[in-house]
């Protein structure tokens, strides 16, 4: 097998529109941001809003934007997309960024030189591969079976010239194969980026509630799955607490303020409506449909300051003796919602 060396430079501007690359991530570490600095300085709000309106334009548009000129800001604030991804912890989501992400990076990525391709697809995803002397490339086949675009027959193994291990992929279909190996190296570093409660801002968890809040609201499917899950009684769905909550409002029970609006916040945020919602606190003894339902527009924000409420984070549902529970790696309850409705619900255990 013939090959050729490749002789390659990288420079800001590849860092700027590749914001993935080991090398960016590795050039922006000397500069030693912190978490904490992330919403508490003014390059780390920066950093926090960019990484918020990148994922909001995922959402809304499946577009993945650029911001500003300077390199360090697009790297930085797509680490900080990472964070934020991983603390909303919904796969479905992460798939949508990850291909709006990756559709960007393809698009930049077909104005390059092979060369380029190449050495972002060996250095970065790790791939065995090299450059024949026609301009086609030889891609490990482990590694070319990570690059196969889904659904597509002429993709397939069975249908690739393939001699020792090594996979021919004509010039003209290799950046298709790198982009969708970026999809998924993409979803494995939001994956394996984990960080711990404590350290966790308070600015960076309220953009994480705001994400989440739009997120659920657009995913009809997922609202119409928590409303019949909630009718047929099946609710593993939620988690413990408003599990609990749940059976101690069926039970006859007057809840507390807190535990009423923990309640009614996690099911406005799941989609549910305000007559609902409504539907639910029926059963509370004191009930006064008047009343509540002020309180249920009050938090959908439908009336004062017209701030629509999220429900508390885990750390305040245990400070408000709503959470008896340890859920596995989730921080919120609404957490706890996309996981389970994506068919990876988190493990418990309960604290004695
Ligand atoms: S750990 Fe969080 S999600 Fe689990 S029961 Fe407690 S408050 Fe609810």
């Amino acid at each position: 097998m013939e090959t050729r060396t490749l002789k390659v430079v990288l420079d800001y501007e590849d860092y700027k529109k590749y914001p993935f690359l080991r090398e960016a991530i590795n050039d922006i570490r000397l500069f030693g941001l912190t978490l904490e600095d992330i919403g508490n300085t003014p390059l780390g709000s920066e950093l926090l809003r960019n990484a918020r309106e990148k994922i909001l334009t995922v959402i809304e548009k499946g577009q993945y934007p650029i911001h500003g000129d300077d390199y360090r800001t697009e790297v930085a604030s797509f680490l900080t997309t990472l964070i934020l991804l991983s603390e909303i912890g919904d796969d479905a989501l992460n798939e949508k960024f990850a291909i709006a992400f990756s559709k960007r990076i393809g698009a930049e990525l077909s104005k390059e030189p092979i060369e380029k391709v190449l050495h972002i697809a060996i250095n970065t995803l790790g791939w065995n591969i090299s450059l024949d002397s026609n301009g086609d490339s030889l891609v490990y086949y482990k590694h070319y079976l990570q690059g196969v675009p889904e659904y597509t027959e002429e993709w397939k193994l069975v249908n690739r010239l393939l001699s020792k291990g090594f996979v021919r992929v004509p010039r003209e279909k290799f950046t298709r194969l790198v982009e969708t190996g970026i999809k998924k190296y993409v979803l494995n570093l939001i994956e394996k980026t984990r960080i711990e409660e404590s350290k966790i801002p308070e600015s960076l968890y309220k953009t994480v509630e705001e994400i989440a809040a739009t997120w659920t609201n657009l995913r009809r499917e997922l609202v119409a799955y928590a409303r019949s899950a909630y009718s047929d009684k099946k609710e593993d769905l939620f988690p413990p607490c408003i599990r609990s909550l749940l059976s101690e409002l069926s039970s006859g029970k007057n809840l507390p303020h807190s535990a009423r609006f923990a309640l009614a916040s996690f099911l406005l945020s799941i989609g549910f409506s305000v007559d609902e919602v409504l539907e639910v606190f029926k059963v509370t003894p004191d009930f006064r449909e008047d009343i509540a339902r002020y309180q249920i527009e009050h938090i959908a924000g439908l009336r004062g300051s017209r701030t629509k409420y999220l429900p508390y984070k885990c750390e305040n549902m245990r400070s408000y003796g709503l959470c008896r529970w340890k859920c596995e790696n989730i921080r919120h309850p609404l957490q706890f919602f996309f996981r389970a409705a994506r068919g990876r619900p988190p493990r418990v255990a309960e604290i004695q």
